[in-house]
C-alpha cells in the first residue's frame, strides 16, 4: 500500500553546512514511525522539512501521494500536517483551554469537531481537563508539553509530527505523555511521527528510524531496532 508520506533522498543545507544528506522515510497511514538520533543529528530539521519551514535543496515529500515538497506551512496545515515543535510554547495569559482552542483555531476546524476533539484531549490528560480554566503560566514543563501536543490534536490532524516531546522532562512525565500519544494512535487512528533522543519514542512505534549527522544509519521495525547496537549506542550516550 502507498505510504501516508513519505520522504526521498532528501538534502537540507544549511548555509554551506548539509543537514540532511539523502534522508529517506516512509508513514504507513495510522501508523506510529520514531526518528531516533542524538542531539544535532538532524531530527528537527527533518520534520521542518515535511511542513516547509525549511526548503530542501534536493529531494522529494510526497503527502497522499502528492508532491508537497517546499509547501507553504500554513498550506501542509491545510492538509492536515500538523507539527509541534521542539520548544513547547504556552500563551501565558490565556487559559489552559483557550491555549487548546488556538489549535483548531488555525486550521478553521468547525466549533462541534472542535469539542470532540477538546474531550479526546482532556481523556488523554486528565489534568488538564481539571486545569481547564487556570492560566497556562501555572502549568508544569509536563502540563505545558501536554498542551503542546493537545493543541496539535485540536488541530484535526492526519498526520501529527512531534518533536522531541520528552525534551527536559522527568523519565515519568515523558512515559505518561507517550502513553496518551500511543492511546491517540490507537483509539482514533492518527498516524504519528515522532522524533526523540529517548528509546521510549520507539517503544510506542510500529518501526523507526535511526539518524545520526544527517544521514538513516538504520531502520527497521521495533524489535529488530530495539535489539540492534547501533540503537542502543545511541541511548546510552545521549539520554
Ligand atoms: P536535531 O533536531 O536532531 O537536534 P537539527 O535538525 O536541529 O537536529 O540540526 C541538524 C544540524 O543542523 C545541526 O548541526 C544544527 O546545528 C544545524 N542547524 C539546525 N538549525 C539550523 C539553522 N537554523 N541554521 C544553521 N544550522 C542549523
Ligand atoms: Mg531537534
Amino acid at each position: 500500500m502507498e505510504p501516508l508520506l513519505s520522504v526521498r533522498s532528501l538534502w537540507v543545507y544549511y548555509s554551506s553546512n548539509p543537514a540532511l544528506r539523502g534522508v529517506d522515510i516512509e508513514v504507513p497511514e495510522g501508523g506510529v514511525v520514531a526518528i531516533i538520533g542524538p542531539n544535532g543529528s538532524g531530527k528537527s530539521t527533518l520534520l521542518k522539512s515535511i511542513i516547509g519551514y525549511v526548503k530542501p535543496s534536493r529531494g522529494r515529500v510526497f503527502f497522499r501521494g502528492r508532491d508537497i515538497t517546499g509547501l507553504d506551512p500554513s498550506k501542509a496545515l491545510r492538509m492536515g500536517i500538523v507539527y509541534v515543535p521542539e520548544r513547547r510554547r504556552v500563551f501565558p495569559e490565556l487559559s489552559v483551554e483557550k491555549n487548546l482552542l488556538i489549535g483548531s483555531y488555525i486550521r478553521g476546524v468547525d466549533k462541534r469537531r472542535s469539542r470532540e476533539l477538546l474531550d479526546l484531549v482532556y481523556s488523554l490528560f486528565p489534568n488538564l481537563r481539571v486545569k481547564r480554566s487556570k492560566s497556562a503560566a501555572v502549568l508544569s514543563g509536563g502540563e505545558a508539553q501536554m498542551v503542546a501536543v493537545g493543541r496539535g490534536i485540536m488541530s484535526d490532524p492526519e498526520v501529527l509530527l512531534l518533536d522531541e516531546p520528552s525534551l527536559g522532562l522527568a523519565p515519568r512525565i515523558v512515559a505518561s505523555i507517550y502513553d496518551a500519544v500511543s492511546r491517540l494512535n490507537r483509539s482514533s487512528g492518527v498516524t504519528i511521527v515522532v522524533a526523540d533522543q529517548m528509546l521510549r519514542a520507539l517503544e510506542i512505534s510500529s518501526h523507526g528510524y535511526v539518524i545520526s549527522n544527517g544521514v538513516v544509519i538504520e531502520h527497521g521495525d521495533r524489535e529488530y531496532l530495539m535489539r540492534h547496537k547501533t540503537i542502543v549506542d545511541v541511548y546510552f550516550k545521549y539520554s
